[in-house]
C-alpha cells in the first residue's frame, strides 16, 4: 500500500460502545463508533480527512485554505479549526442555503475569527472560480478543499477508519453511516472491501445528489492513490433515502431518532446527517433487515455544531 502523506489532528482509535437500550428496542445489537469524538472542533468525521487533505496543502506550501459548503457546513468549521492549528489562514466562501444567522457553526467560526464570505449561488463551480479569484489577488500560494471534503485523498481518512474498526474486536455485520458528499460512506466502503469482508455498509442519503456513481468514483480514485488491488464492485455495498423534505430540513424520522438516542443513551445527533441516519437505521431494524444476533455499528460523524442551528428553526 503507497504510503500518504498524514498529518496528525484527532485523537485515535475513536470508541465502539454497545447501545445497549437501543439494542433492547430494535431488538439487534447496535453499536457507535464515536466518530463524534475526534478531538478537535466539536469532532466529527471531517478530521479524518484533513489530517490527509491539509498534510497535502502544507507539502504544496499553501498559506491559505479554502474550502466551502452549505451555512452551517461542519466540515468548513472544522477546515477552519484544522488550518489555524497548522498555521494556515481559512477562507470559508459558503453557499447562501441553510441557516445564515449567526448561530451554530457560524457563532463558532466567528469564536475563532474566521474569515467568512456567503455567495449567492447554487453552482460551486463559481465558489471554486471565486476562490481562485481571491488566491490571486491575495497574491501566495492556496489550497481549495472541495465540499466536504470529499475527493479521492479525503476519502482515505475513512479507508483509515474502516481499518481501526476492524481492530476493536467486534465482528460487524453491518456498517451504516451518513452520505452527504460521499467521502466517508466511500472510504468505508472500500476499507469494508479491504478490512472486513462479507461486512455490509449502508449509506443513508442526507441529500439528493446520484451518490450510486459518486460512491464508487470515491471508492476508485482512494484505491488508485493508495495502490491497492481490489475491485470496486457494487457487492455490499447500499445506500438508503433519509432525505426526507430536503437537505439540512429536519424530518420527523430524523428528529425522532435524535430524541430517542438522547433519552435512551444520552447522545446527541444532529437534525442534517446522524438524526436522519439513524433514523434510516431505526427503520431498516424495524422491517426486519437485521437478525437478533446480528453486530450493526452507527457511525457517529459528528454535527453538533449545527444542532444548536437547524433544530432551533424547524
Ligand atoms: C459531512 C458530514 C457527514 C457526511 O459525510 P460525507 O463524507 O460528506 O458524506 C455526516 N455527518 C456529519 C455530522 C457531517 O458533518
Amino acid at each position: 500500500m503507497n504510503k500518504i502523506g498524514k498529518v496528525n489532528l484527532g485523537v485515535f482509535p475513536t470508541p465502539v460502545q454497545k447501545l445497549e437500550n437501543i439494542s433492547a428496542i430494535l431488538k439487534t445489537n447496535v453499536y457507535i463508533k464515536r466518530d463524534d469524538l475526534t478531538g478537535i472542533g466539536l469532532g466529527g468525521n471531517k478530521i479524518r480527512k484533513l489530517e490527509y487533505l491539509l498534510a497535502d496543502a502544507k507539502a504544496q506550501g499553501a498559506q491559505i485554505v479554502f474550502t466551502t459548503g452549505g451555512a452551517q457546513s461542519n466540515h468548513a468549521m472544522l477546515t477552519a479549526a484544522c488550518a489555524n492549528k497548522l498555521g494556515m489562514r481559512p477562507i470559508l466562501i459558503l453557499k447562501n442555503r441553510g441557516v445564515t444567522k449567526p448561530l451554530g457553526n457560524l457563532l463558532l467560526e466567528s469564536l475563532m475569527g474566521t474569515e467568512v464570505i456567503f455567495m449567492d449561488t447554487g453552482d460551486y463551480a463559481d465558489i471554486y472560480e471565486e476562490m481562485d479569484r481571491i488566491g490571486r489577488r491575495e497574491g501566495v500560494p492556496y489550497y481549495k478543499i472541495p465540499c466536504g471534503g470529499s475527493n479521492a485523498l479525503g476519502t482515505c481518512g475513512y479507508v483509515d477508519c474502516a481499518r481501526e474498526i476492524s481492530g476493536q474486536g467486534i465482528h460487524f455485520d453491518s456498517i451504516v453511516c451518513a452520505e452527504g458528499s460521499g467521502g466517508t460512506m466511500a472510504g468505508l466502503a472500500l476499507g469494508a472491501k479491504l478490512y472486513m469482508p462479507g461486512t455490509s455498509v449502508y449509506g443513508m442519503m442526507v441529500d439528493t445528489d446520484p451518490f450510486d456513481q459518486i460512491t464508487p468514483e470515491l471508492m476508485r480514485g482512494a484505491k488508485e492513490l493508495l495502490g491497492v488491488d481490489i475491485e470496486i464492485t457494487p457487492d455490499g455495498v447500499f445506500y438508503q433515502d433519509v432525505c426526507g423534505p430536503g437537505y439540512a430540513i429536519p424530518s420527523q424520522e430524523g428528529n425522532a431518532a435524535i430524541s430517542m438516542m438522547a433519552k435512551e443513551e444520552g447522545l446527541f445527533l444532529d437534525p442534517v446527517y446522524t438524526g436522519k441516519a439513524f433514523g434510516g437505521l431505526i427503520k431498516m431494524a424495524r422491517e426486519g433487515a437485521f437478525r437478533e444476533t446480528d453486530n450493526v455499528l452507527f457511525v457517529h460523524t459528528g454535527g453538533a455544531g449545527g444542532l444548536f442551528a437547524v433544530l432551533d428553526q424547524s
